[in-house]
């Protein structure tokens, strides 16, 4: 079983095509897991939406599907992202929004896997960016291995008793493989589909092999410029299209 596992799509159909394109490069794609924010920030949010729909996806909620719905007030977010989240709010239809608020802030997957937008401890909040969160996070992992979103840089978190605070926190390369093994708690962080946050702009994903037991980062270039036009039609806040060829 080859699972495809992404997150932070933010309403980026071209980069989501580029992911689903390239996943499929090393043999057929058995499920997809969502990991939260596959809304917000971009420009094509239903379609998105539907994409992933189409695939089958697993999804977990992450804060832009909840601000999307006005399940959460946006008076937490920044002033891009607030414009941005209420754009994306009335564009989405009455059946999408029913979509959004039907999806769980957690769940288990192939048994195993713990899904989670931002941590376990705050579902759609935390950010898993410290050896601390990650020991949080684990404590309350019922699973061996899981996989959150949320940061937009790849990273792993796993428990390890010679480690300052019981966890080690690290960055994610491409093409590095994680095998997973049993007797270690780890929470793997596949980065950014459509707005990676770690100064690579291309986009960000991980495969779950069950025959290796292994997680493997990819990164695959899209139309960045395609993306931006979109938006800067839809007159969407200037920081928010720029940050996109920087991978910031
Ligand atoms: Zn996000």
């Amino acid at each position: 079983m080859r699972v495809l596992v992404l997150s932070d799509v933010h309403a980026n159909l071209s980069a989501l095509e580029a992911v689903l394109r390239d996943a499929r490069t090393g043999g057929a794609i058995d499920a997809v897991w969502s990991l939260g924010d596959c809304v917000g920030y971009g420009p094509q949010p239903g379609d998105c939406l539907s994409r992933l729909g189409d695939e089958g996806a697993a999804f977990v909620a992450g804060n832009h599907e909840r601000a999307a719905t006005g399940a959460i007030s946006v008076d937490d977010f920044n002033a891009d992202a607030r414009t941005a989240a209420l754009w994306t709010a009335g564009r989405l239809e009455t059946d999408e929004k029913a979509l959004l608020d039907a999806m769980p802030e957690t769940r288990v997957e192939a048994e195993h896997f713990s899904l989670v937008h931002g941590t376990l401890r705050w579902p759609i909040w935390e950010y898993l960016y410290s050896a601390e969160a990650g020991f949080a996070h684990l404590a309350l992992q019922e699973t061996p291995f899981g996989f959150c979103g949320h940061t937009h840089v790849p990273a792993i978190a796993s428990l390890d008793v010679d480690a300052p605070g019981g966890c080690d926190f690290r960055r994610l390369a491409e093409g590095e493989s994680v095998l997973l093994d049993p007797g270690t708690k780890v929470v793997i962080n596949p980065g950014s589909v459509g707005q990676p946050r770690d100064g690579d702009p291309r986009a960000s994903f991980a495969i779950y092999d069950s025959e290796t037991q292994s997680v493997t980062l990819h990164r695959v270039e899209y139309d960045i410029g395609s993306t931006q036009r979109l938006m800067e039609e839809a007159d969407l806040p200037r920081w928010l299209i720029e940050r996109l060829s920087e991978g910031s």
